[in-house]
């Protein structure tokens, strides 16, 4: 037995060798700074975006006039970064002393909860849900990973989970899916929109994704929450960025962008017509409003380049694509980020337009917000972009309002809170938390879709496609049987009662 473990921790290692990132922050710090007035606000901007290191420093969070930026600032040019903000009169303190160590504290926690959560599924059995479930939920997974997952999950329940690839593939040549989750019905239900991963470096985006799909999931099958799968279909893409996301695992943990190479656009910096930078932020992309970008989401290496022109990117035309063929019935739009905690709507590229819904919008939003922050006793906040974070153009929130006329349109900063000294590096221990509040904030926007749309299903006779069918509604339904059940077969019999 003690070597049969030997062997795996060992094969553990090996395997997680391979998830080692070569860039390496040690010694990278993370400075507060501190913005009194908007020239404060704009000095910082000229700094991070215009200045002679631009592209070495990273403005983690924008500053507003309540919060302070968060800047990554590597020690070659600490001394020389300092200077220049106490020349601008720029107050700043350090709020993570080596960015380093953070990361390779987060290695190590991966590795323990990796070995703990494959142990935990080889007790399950891995082909039951609960064995599925231990292998993805409550870590951070690789891409392979969290596709492999999905292909079991919409194997072995193909009534509840059906899987969709994109035709289109991203320049590193990756297959982009998404998960339609729900009981299949003879007429059309309304749908929620759920993506996450569309900024790479936000670990805990994808990672909540998959605790709501795996949550909606378990909850159907043992009774509970039933509505959310009974009279609405989600659709979910949960790494929208696939080749930048594998770049955060195994180069550089720090990414946000695509990995799509652009040389010669480059409209603010003439001299370098010729550099080669990698990557497009997707969240800049998308074609509505896209021209009111800042000049430096023109350059294309800026962190925020919004790409050539709008929806240049394959992974935008393909979100774009699948919503297109859906938007009839898609009724909510949610994208999830990290971090900050805040729950965003209406405009990105402006605070002073509204759309006509906005009061629905933020009743619901406030309602949301509320959801969330009670889950835990841990405070979200609620608001526009362009007053609690930053104004931004070209962002698939806004393209899912303002074109595809998507009812409830939001976007969620997941954790870290602002003041935890985390940023993206959220511990891994704190993922499973973050799943269960934006399932609860989530939840709040499925209920109010659901209520609109009742009419079309209530009183309807379900005509059955299985004659082993048994009506949910009874006394002997499999809604009351399933929590019941307490073997590992759950998944087979309760999948067997609802096909
Ligand atoms: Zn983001």
């Amino acid at each position: 037995m003690k070597t049969y473990q030997t062997a795996t921790i060992v094969l553990s290692l090996l395997f997680l060798a391979n998830d080692v990132n070569t860039k390496s922050y040690n010694g990278d710090q993370v400075w507060r700074v501190y913005a009194e007035s908007n020239n404060d606000i704009d000095a910082i901007h000229q700094l991070s975006h215009y200045g002679v290191h631009a592209e070495e420093i990273d403005l983690w969070q924008d500053p507003t006039l309540e919060r302070p930026a968060h800047l990554l600032v590597p020690p070659l040019i600490a001394d020389e970064i300092a200077a220049s903000l106490a020349n601008k009169g720029l107050n700043h303190d350090v709020m993570i002393s080596n960015v380093g160590t953070l990361i390779e504290d987060e290695a190590k926690e991966r590795q323990r909860n990796r070995i703990q959560s494959k142990k935990q599924a080889r007790r399950r059995k891995r082909q039951t849900f609960e064995g599925m479930k231990d292998k993805i939920v409550g870590i951070y997974a690789e891409y392979d990973e969290i596709v492999t997952w999905m292909k079991e999950l919409s194997t072995s329940l193909p009534h509840l989970v059906s899987l969709t690839t994109a035709e289109m593939t991203t320049s590193e040549g990756r297959s982009i899916y998404l998960m339609k989750i729900g009981r299949k019905r003879p007429y059309q239900k309304p749908a929620f929109w759920l993506d996450g991963g569309i900024h790479a470096r936000e670990w805990v985006s994808p990672s909540s994704v998959v605790f709501v799909v795996s949550k909606l999931v378990e909850d159907y099958l043992k009774g509970y929450n039933t509505d959310l799968l009974d009279n609405l279909d989600w659709y979910i893409l949960p790494v929208v960025n696939p080749d930048g996301y594998v770049f955060t695992h195994v180069e550089d943990r720090l990414w946000r962008k695509n990995r799509r190479y652009y040389a010669s656009y480059n409209l603010t910096h003439p001299n370098e017509m010729d550099k080669i930078c990698a990557g497009v932020d997707l969240n800049r992309n998308f074609p509505y409003q896209w021209e009111k970008a800042p000049e430096y989401g023109r350059y294309h290496c800026s962190i925020v380049f919004a790409g050539p022109y709008p929806a240049s990117e394959a992974e935008t035309q393909v979100v774009i694509g699948f919503i297109n063929e859906r938007k009839d019935d898609i009724k909510a739009f949610v994208s999830l980020h990290s971090y900050g905690q805040l729950v965003l709507t209406r405009w990105a590229h402006t605070s002073e337009e509204r759309p006509a819904d906005v009061n629905e919008l933020d009743r619901v939003g406030r309602l949301v917000t509320d959801a969330i922050s009670n889950t835990f006793n841990n405070n979200y906040t609620f608001g526009v972009p362009g007053s609690i974070l930053y104004s931004y153009a070209g962002g698939s929130p806004d393209w899912a309002k303002g074109v595809a006329n998507i009812t409830y349109t939001y976007a969620m900063e997941l954790r870290a809170s602002i003041g935890s000294g985390f940023g993206f590096l959220l511990p891994e221990n704190q993922t499973l938390d973050t799943g269960a509040e934006i399932f609860n904030g989530l939840k709040v926007v499925a209920d109010q879709v659901i209520s609109q749309h009742k009419h079309i299903v209530v009183n309807e006779e379900i005509p059955p496609t299985n004659p082993n069918i048994i009506n949910r509604d009874s006394t002997s339904s499999s809604g009351q049987l399933c929590p019941m059940i307490v073997t590992t077969f759950t998944t087979l019999i309760c999948g067997y009662l609802l096909r």
